[in-house]
Order: structure tokens, then sequence, then C-alpha cells
């Protein structure tokens, strides 16, 4: 039997951290090595869950001098610190964290160029299966249907529309042959006007607790069609990212996303 991979996870002390520090509980080839948040987060220095051997630590150099790859679910300038020191030490990433500017997805990017890392806004299998079911059903609609994403988030949550809802939105661009950028409408406010022909628009709800929701509405004369995904447990990102550290044992540098962890 080969030896255990092991994972850092970042962000240790947040909802995403604590439903990994959970999920990798028994995993059969995974063992969390350590676990990470930053300095002065109430988590640092307790064990990482209830009766964990593992404690939070808050330096990412420590951290990852033992372990194989890191898992972060954090803030962009939590990622972008700990991308650095995996740079420097060779170690693979899976970064959950949403809500880059073009900046830091340009550093990504270039990191990429030296170690392994996969990268998605949403690590269920059911939402990169709705990105593959949006990509077609926008083809094969055509430019009758206007298409309008609706996402819902709890109330906690910092950066809008979710890097879900834009995943999507670049699924639909994609169907279409354009660019996200160039047909987003992102928030409407006021005396807008007509709705542009072409547009992919976005809504956001916040509150409570939801988990993530997610709708794509495609909406002609007539009918309308309506394709979306309900997230209940955060176990289930928590699992595919774990499924996608795996996977990244065996890889050599790049930049990855689950539609290649899942094999779409
Ligand atoms: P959270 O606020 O509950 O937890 C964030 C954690 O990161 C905390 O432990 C916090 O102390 C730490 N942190 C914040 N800033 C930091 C920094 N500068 N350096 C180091 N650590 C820092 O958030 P959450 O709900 O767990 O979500 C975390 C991120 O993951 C968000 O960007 C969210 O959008 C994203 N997310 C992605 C997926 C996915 O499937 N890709 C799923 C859920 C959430």
């Amino acid at each position: 039997m080969s030896e255990p991979f092991r994972v850092c996870v970042a962000g240790a002390g947040g909802r995403m951290g604590q439903a990994l520090a959970a999920a990798i509980d028994g995993h059969p080839e995974l063992v969390l090595a350590a676990a990470l948040d930053q300095p002065g987060a109430a988590g640092v220095g307790k064990p990482v869950l209830p009766g964990s051997r593992v404690r939070v630590g808050d330096d990412p150099e420590a951290a990852m001098a033992g372990a194989d790859v890191a898992i972060d679910f954090t803030r962009p300038a939590g990622t972008m610190a700990l991308l650095a020191v995996c740079r420097r030490l060779g170690r693979g990433m899976v970064i959950g964290t949403t809500g880059f500017n073009a900046g830091q997805l340009a550093d990504i990017d270039h990191a990429s160029a030296d170690v392994p890392i996969v990268m998605a806004a949403n690590f269920s299998l059911g939402v990169n299966l709705l990105r593959a079911l949006v990509t077609r059903a926008t083809a094969a609609l055509g430019e009758g249907f206007d298409i309008e994403i609706v996402e819902a988030h709890h109330r906690h949550k910092v950066d809008a529309p979710s890097g879900t809802a834009l995943a999507l939105g670049e699924a639909a661009a994609e169907g279409r042959g354009v660019t996200l950028g160039d047909v987003a409408v992102r928030s409407r406010d006021g005396h807008t006007g007509e709705r542009p022909d072409g547009a992919i628009g976005f809504a956001t709800v916040r509150g409570g607790d939801v988990v993530g929701d997610h709708q794509v509405l495609f909406l002609g004369d007539g009918e309308r069609i309506e394709l979306g995904h309900r997230a209940s447990s955060r176990a289930t990102f928590a699992n595919g990212a774990l499924r996608a550290a795996g996977w990244l044992r065996e890889r050599s540098p790049g930049r990855y996303d689950m539609f290649d962890v899942l094999g779409l």
C-alpha cells in the first residue's frame, strides 16, 4: 500500500475548513497532516475538531513543510499567501476560495507552471454536471431564449454573484460562442432600459443558512426552461475537494478544474 497523501487544510476554522476536517477523517488515502488559519483566528493553537490530534497553526511555511498538498477555502489574500509557499516548496494546491481579481487569477496561472493546481468555484459533482448541461442547452436553444442566472447563499457570504453563478455564466457563454465579460449584466437598479439582446443576467439572494442554490433560466416566448442545483450540505463540496486533492498526487504542474478530476 502507498503512503497516505498528507493534506493541509487552510481556513481550518471556517465553515468549509471544518467540513473538510470532518470529511477527511477515516479517508482511505488522505490524512490530515496540518490545519492552518490566519493569525488571531479563534481556533489557532487548538485542535481542529474536538479530540483531533492536529492543532490549527498560523504559519503556512511550517504547515506545508509537513504536507504534500494544500486545500484552501479562505479569502483571496489568504490563498495568494499560501500559493507563494506551495510554489516555493513544490506542493500542489486545491483552491476553493472565490472572489479573485484578474491580477490574482493571473498569478495563479503563473504558479501552475511550477505546481499542479485544481481550482473550481464549486466542487460538487452536481454543479459540474450542470455546467455541462448549461453549455449544451444554450447551444441547442439559440438566441431566442434569454438567459438569467439566479443564486442564493447564506447571509455570511461576502462576494456576489457567487463564483458558481459566474462559472455557470461562462458555461452559457461558451454555448453561445461569446465572452461572458462582454455580455454579463451582473446587477440592475433604477432605469436600466430594455434587456440588451444576448445578455446573460445575474440575480443574487442573500440570507439565512442557504448552503448554495443556483438556477439557470432560459426564457423564451411562451415557454421557459429551468436548470438548477441545490446544495443541502457542505459535505458535497468537501468530498469533491478531497477527491481533487487525491487526484493531484499523480499530476504534473498545470491548472486543472473539476471537469478534469471527474473526467467530464
Ligand atoms: P468562512 O468565512 O466560514 O471561513 C474562512 C476561513 O478562512 C476562516 O477560517 C478565516 O479565518 C480564514 N481566512 C480569512 N481570511 C484569511 C486570510 N487572509 N488568510 C488566511 N486565512 C484566512 O468561509 P467559508 O464559507 O468556509 O468559505 C470560504 C471560501 O470558500 C469562500 O471564498 C467561499 O466562497 C468559498 N467556497 C467555495 C466552495 C467551492 O465548492 N469551491 C464551496 C463553499 C465555499
